[in-house]
């Protein structure tokens, strides 16, 4: 089934999605300030300490919960920071409807609160974003070498980045409207330079649809749909954000995502509230996503909305004391000793047993970052942050273009030089770079910080791996060496490689890109 962007059930047939107008209204307050509660707990690390220490909250501490719309009964949610792993569990299997495989200790929790239950059913038809970002993975593009090269894209990230990597929703595109960005986050993952530029986008509106119908015409329609309207900038910085936003919309018939770290300027999150919520279709987006930054600006927020207002987005909690582990690139990365600190990912560390498993990126687009400021295309996909790739993906290729008279030419010129359906035969032939190469009896393994992949095959395909792993010799070499001096069969050989190469696992780095 193809997924259509708009559609809000994710068409599973045990999705509870729909479930949600089911509720009663009261359930559906409960819930809202349930949410309301959690964040506050993550945002405030003196309420936490407070509550979690039995000393239930200081007079300060209740008029504000009251005065931002939370009427709960303490002891009725109490379970939120007396059993935070447990709590945890929970909205996670029931996010997956898989109540029933958690232990006897956390279900006789559940059993004893009954809003915790209600917020795990509430959570639970909430699933669709989840399912919905999983089959965008799964859509295929009319551009037959554009297709292979996503597949590759989807099939890497899941060797190289496990979990996290099944979770990834690869968009296509990835529009920017500003060059750099205003607010300087100091967890920033792509490390964004300081704002430069914004689009003159009342100015620049043909063009720019322009762009986005060429995009359509070469890749699909589809391919189109599944685009973020920034990815390295922050949209507050374009004053006409919106404004792009209904006209991709109506251009492509896709509603955009928004994800916002401005959120102190209440008129702003408004009027993406009305954007996302106030919708002919009656449809329910879970836009804006809105990252707090600091307890202050979480405190605005709750000054301009009520729970019920904000039960249906994600408010981020980003403060600098949060509990949740950062994925250590971009800016944490530049901070800590010329990219060698301590959280360094280095290829030792991610495969010793004693170490985590961290999220690896925050990355998830697999195509296009188009600068529509600065008229730069960047080809690109996640992979784990390292030294060597320190945003969290790999540049595949750059290409710049003057207006939307040479966009196409340009694109596919780009398209042409990086992404192929075959190894090219005169480049090297090595593994991606983050795979460590172990040789077995049979054949080889490839070590990935999260996955081992075995490879038999020895007796046919000879040192194949070695040579690979070597990254010395270029495919044609390869071939020819194996044939000469090992006897080997080029067919089985050919095909062996364009396994490897189909299965995300080969180095694609053809164009140096600087
Ligand atoms: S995280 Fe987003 S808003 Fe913050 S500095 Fe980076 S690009 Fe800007």
């Amino acid at each position: 089934m193809k997924p259509t962007l708009n559609e809000r059930s994710c068409g599973a047939e045990d999705c509870g999605c729909d479930t949600a107008l089911g509720f009663s209204e009261e359930e559906v307050a409960q819930a809202a300030q349930i949410k309301r509660f959690s964040e506050c707990l993550q945002a405030d690390a003196a309420l936490r300490t407070r509550l979690s220490g039995g000393k239930g909250l200081s007079p300060e501490q209740e008029a504000w919960i009251r005065k931002i719309g939370i009427e709960l009964k303490l002891t009725d949610v109490a379970f939120l920071w007396e059993h935070p792993l447990e709590v945890s569990a929970y909205l996670m299997f029931a996010l997956k409807g898989r109540e029933g495989e958690l232990s006897e200790d956390v279900m006789a929790i559940v059993g004893k609160y009954p809003l915790l239950e209600l917020w795990g059913k509430y959570t639970q038809s909430r699933c669709c974003l989840d399912e919905f970002l999983e089959k965008w993975g799964q859509v295929a593009s009319e551009h037959e070498k554009f297709n292979a090269w996503r597949k590759r894209r989807v099939a890497s990230a899941k060797s190289e980045l496990g979990f996290f990597g099944m979770r990834i929703g690869h968009p296509v595109f990835a529009f920017e409207l500003n060059a750099g960005c205003s607010v300087g986050c100091w967890f920033c993952s792509f490390a964004t330079d300081k704002l430069s530029g914004t689009l003159d986008y009342p100015a620049q509106r043909d063009e720019v649809m322009s762009i986005v119908r060429q995009c359509g015409d070469i890749f699909g329609k589809e391919m189109a749909m599944m685009s973020l309207p920034y990815y390295r900038t922050e949209p507050h910085d374009n004053p006409h954000y919106i404004d792009f936003l209904k006209d991709f919309e109506q251009e492509t018939g896709a509603v955009m995502c928004t994800s916002t770290a401005v959120c102190h300027d209440i008129e702003w999150v408004k009027n993406l509230l009305e954007y996302y919520q106030k919708r002919e279709d009656g449809q329910i987006y879970y836009w804006p996503r809105l990252s707090i930054l600091t307890l202050d600006m979480l405190r605005k927020v709750y000054d301009a909305f009520t729970p019920m207002e904000t039960k249906d987005i994600e408010l981020l909690i980003q403060v600098k004391d949060h509990q949740r582990p950062k994925v250590t690139g971009g800016r944490i990365l530049q901070e800590q000793a010329g990219l060698r600190g301590v959280e360094d990912l280095s290829q030792d560390d991610r495969l010793s047993a004693a170490a985590a498993v961290p999220q690896g990126t925050i990355a998830c687009v697999s195509g296009f970052d188009i600068n529509l400021v600065t008229r730069t295309i960047m080809i690109f996909g996640p992979c784990y942050t390292s030294e060597k790739w320190p945003y969290g993906f790999r540049v595949y290729g750059q290409a710049n273009y003057t207006s939307e008279k040479d966009f196409e030419a340009v694109i596919k010129d780009l398209v042409e030089r990086t992404m192929f359906l075959s190894p090219p035969a005169d480049h090297i032939l090595k593994f991606r770079d983050d795979i460590v190469f172990r040789p077995t009896e049979a054949g080889f393994d490839l070590a990935t910080a999260h996955q081992l992949h075995h490879f038999k095959g020895r007796s046919k395909c000879g040192p194949l791996g070695e040579m690979i792993a070597a990254g010395e010799s270029t495919y044609a070499q390869i071939l020819k060496t194996l044939h000469k001096e090992h006897k080997v069969n080029t067919f089985i050989l050919r095909a062996a490689v364009q396994q490897l190469f189909d299965d995300g696992f080969i180095d694609e780095i053809y164009v140096s890109v600087g």
